[in-house]
């Protein structure tokens, strides 16, 4: 209707922007920290609150790449958390990764998704397998903010089977050349550089998939379109169509056929970065349920005296902390050098459903104004998705736990 207008906020029963990041400070007592990760904690936090809170909704709704706040973050240390320092990173752990990835995500997921490609796809790769002038040439580069790095591994025919990549790489003279497209690649339109995966001997099946490190942009390598997603709306994702795109043979990462090794490795680790982004999503939802039920009046007084909402909330903590301890648990095994596998896919699992599971409540809990754009859960719900279908789906997940639990029986 011409001349109509919008009452103002308040009055709907919401508040500004970013409001709900009011419980920041209240919020989540665990096992304790060791004195370092709580700084951390504490830093990202105050960073999020500031920087990316305010900002998030009008990031998704432009698709806008956080460029600003991503060169701050570098400046930060927080997207080469566990790179040594000789390699310009921070030199932290992974239990410091997985809390900043929470606390990033908290402020906004998409900028979550961005730390995590860059943190364990694409430097995760090049410090466990690059040889040592690999590492001083592709990583440094990619510590600061200025700089980010993709992962290339999903084709349009094969996702969660991997292990079926129709692109290939065959080596000409002192070049490999590469042919194929992948996708949904977050970061596509940004990076600086790619991890990609393609397939050197196809009658090796699995064991024939190669890995190599591709500048962007190169000839021979082109962007499809940005695809317009329902969550992580301000991270890039899309198409890399390689035709006849030549690289230095120097540019293989790890040997030849280990790239589904490489592969796989890699999202061990990555699943506890998307476990800890879930987590920030989830956290961010139910400090917005909170702060609007302890407001919003129904029959006389705040909607938190109906124990249907109290139960709602406790339903919520209990998802959300159980979720916590079992990311961090993963990480620690991590950190202490022993398996993790099925540690990381059950956090992963875990945070997932939680996060998609408590952003659901929060709608609930906010009513009409859940469903709309001026409050943060509609966006919450949308992010939390994501976290459900990327590095592995919680059906592969699922496939993962029970193969090594099968395994372990077995002896
Ligand atoms: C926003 C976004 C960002 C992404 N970023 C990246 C990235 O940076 N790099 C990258 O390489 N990829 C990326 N991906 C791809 C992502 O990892 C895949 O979408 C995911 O692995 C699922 O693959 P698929 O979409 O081909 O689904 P499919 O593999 O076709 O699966 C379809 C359905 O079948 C189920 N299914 C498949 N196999 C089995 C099985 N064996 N048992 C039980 N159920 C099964 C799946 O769980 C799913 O429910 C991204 C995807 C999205 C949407």
């Amino acid at each position: 209707y011409p001349g109509a207008v919008a009452l103002p906020l308040e009055v709907r029963g919401g508040e500004a922007p970013g409001r709900c990041m009011r419980q920041l400070h209240v919020v989540y007592q665990t096992v304790e920290l060791p004195e370092t990760h709580q700084m951390l904690r504490q830093t990202c936090r105050d960073f999020a609150e500031k920087e990316l809170a305010p900002i998030a909704a009008q990031l998704d709704k432009e698709h806008r790449f956080p460029a600003e706040q991503v060169k701050k973050m570098g400046s930060l240390g927080l997207l080469a958390m566990d790179v040594p320092e000789e390699y310009k990173g921070a030199g932290l752990d992974y239990l410091a990764y997985s809390i900043a990835m929470e606390e990033i995500s908290r402020g906004c997921a998409s900028t979550g998704a961005v730390m995590s490609v860059n943190n364990s796809l694409y430097l995760g790769p090049l410090l466990k397998f690059g040889s040592e002038e690999q590492k001083h040439k592709w990583i440094a580069p990619f510590t600061a903010g200025d700089k980010v790095g993709c992962f290339a591994l999903s084709e349009p025919g094969n996702g969660s089977d991997a292990g079926a990549a129709s692109t290939v790489a065959w080596l000409d003279g002192d070049e490999w050349v590469l042919n194929g497209t992948k996708a949904w690649i977050t970061n596509a339109w940004e990076a600086s550089a790619t991890v990609v995966f393609a397939t050197t001997d196809k009658s090796k099946k699995h064991k024939g998939i190669s890995a190599f490190l591709v500048p962007m942009p190169t000839p021979g390598l082109s962007l499809g379109k940005k695809e317009d997603k329902l969550g992580i709306r301000a991270s890039s994702t899309a198409n890399l169509i390689f035709e006849d795109c030549r690289i230095p043979k120097a540019n293989l990462l790890g040997e030849q056929g280990m790239g589904f090794k490489i592969a796989m490795q890699t999202l061990d680790s990555g699943r506890i970065g998307i476990a800890s982004q879930a987590l920030g999503i989830a956290q961010a939802a139910l400090d917005c349920a909170v702060d609007y039920s302890e407001k919003r009046m129904a029959f006389g007084a705040p909607i938190t005296k109906l124990q249907a909402i109290q139960f709602k909330l406790a339903d919520m903590a209990l998802a959300l902390e159980s979720a916590r301890l079992l990311t961090w648990r993963a990480a620690m095994l991590k950190d202490n050098g022993k398996p993790y596998t099925k540690e990381a896919a059950i956090a992963k699992l875990a945070a997932s459903e939680a996060a998609t599971a408590i952003s659901h409540q929060a709608i609930q809990i906010l009513g009409g104004m859940g469903y709309v754009t001026e409050m943060p859960a509609e966006r919450h719900y949308r992010d939390a998705r994501i976290t459900e279908i990327y590095e592995g789906t919680s059906e592969i997940q699922r496939l993962v736990i029970a193969g090594q639990l099968l395994k372990a029986y077995q002896g």
